[in-house]
């Protein structure tokens, strides 16, 4: 068994994918052939934005938004505390402070936590805050209704980072349109993955598109000679793209129905068992990970033991909050509110197998094997 078995969906859809790589072969246009543009109108028409622009991948398109607000030193980013590293990186990257905020009960950041970090800092009055970057983690989007409350009453811009988020919802407006930019990421595993490295960013505001694009390729003014600012070099290859067209029609037609049956069903089967992810009113998860919580440390790592010895591989999504990375641990950066429930939850949690292709027989075993655990 496979934690997210890609080679069952490639034999799912293996002919489509090798005939759009045997076009780009064919083509020889390796990098911004027509594939790319296609793509990204498909993309935005799918989230419902105005305008998508592919890059080299995630991290880069996270970069590439601070990059477009000119964030930078002095300034004060608000991070959830629990997610994957990235979301902080770029901001210290630019030269900016992440402030990390504490997470709720779906693992994505906390309302109230956000409120009163933005507030500290604010009276605090050493750094200005610009910026709060929301994560989809695991695939549910955020809580955008409440962080655009707390954004708008202070002046702060909105990053949605939906590298796990692709395909969730809020009362049917899809992820990646939550932020004034959001973005994405194609990292094979993610729940929209090509066959490499791999990102996009998303807004409707064609002033920061067109500047994005710019930064994108090498800061490029009219024409690509023409350099008008300093940027970077971060695009999405044609064959990934040519991928990606296929993968989407099947994430579009199946994959994303089938995964939240998959979710539906591991949720029925370990009710009572073990804390199962709890998704909001309202929201719809793409499922970039199944993640349960167990009482503490000892339990959750003795039931990834005892899983491992039964050949069910589990993955520990993630065993630090950010706080306690050994980086920022070394800059002595300041806490502006409690941490204490990202800590608890990187103790407690566990993710299980998770992906389309997923068989009802082996979520049945896996639950078994949990219930076995749990009750022995
Ligand atoms: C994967 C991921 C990223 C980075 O994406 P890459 O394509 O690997 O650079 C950023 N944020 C989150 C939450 C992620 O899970």
């Amino acid at each position: 068994m496979l934690f997210r078995d890609l080679q069952k969906q490639y034999d799912r859809n293996r002919e489509q994918i090798d005939a759009a790589i045997q076009d780009v072969l064919n083509e020889g246009m390796f990098i911004g052939g027509n594939q790319v543009r296609v793509l990204e109108n498909r993309l935005a028409e799918y989230t419902g934005t105005k305008t998508c622009i592919t890059c080299a991948n995630g991290t880069d398109a996270l970069l590439l938004a601070l990059m477009c607000w000119n964030i930078g030193p002095g300034d004060a980013v608000f991070v959830p505390d629990f997610t994957f590293f990235s979301t902080a990186e770029v901001v210290s990257f630019v030269g900016a402070v992440p402030v990390f905020v504490d997470v709720d009960d779906t693992f994505n950041m906390d309302v109230a936590s956000l409120q009163e970090a933005v507030e500290t800092v604010e009276k605090e009055g050493r750094l200005t805050p610009r910026a709060v970057i929301a994560v989809d983690l695991f695939g549910q989007p955020a809580d955008y209704p409440g962080i655009r409350r707390i954004t708008d009453e202070h002046g702060l811009k909105l990053l949605e980072d939906g590298a796990q988020g692709f395909g969730g919802e809020i009362d049917g407006r899809k992820a990646c349109s939550f932020g004034d930019i959001s973005t994405t990421s194609f990292f094979p595993a993610k729940p929209l993955g090509c066959y490499g490295d791999g990102g996009a960013v998303f807004t409707d505001n064609e002033e920061w598109a067109a500047l994005l694009s710019s930064l994108k390729v090498h800061g490029k003014g009219s024409g690509k000679y023409d350099n008008i600012r300093i940027g970077m070099n971060s695009r999405l290859d044609t064959i990934q793209a040519a991928i990606l067209l296929v993968k989407l029609e099947a994430f579009c037609k199946y994959e994303l129905e089938a995964v939240n049956e998959k979710a539906a069903s591991y949720t029925e089967q370990l009710k009572g068992q073990v804390k199962t992810p709890l998704v909001k009113e309202g929201f719809l998860s793409s499922w970039a990970q199944y993640s349960i919580l167990l009482e503490n440390q000892e339990r959750r790592d003795g039931l990834k033991q005892y899983l491992a010895e039964k050949t069910i591989p589990s993955m520990v999504y993630y065993p630090k909050p950010l706080h306690e990375q050994e980086v920022y641990k070394k800059q002595g950066l300041k806490q502006y509110t409690s941490l204490e429930d990202a800590a608890s939850i990187s103790q407690r949690i566990l993710s299980l197998p998770m992906h389309p292709y997923l068989c009802d027989d082996e979520i049945s075993r896996i639950c078994m094997e949990i219930y076995g655990y749990v009750e022995g």
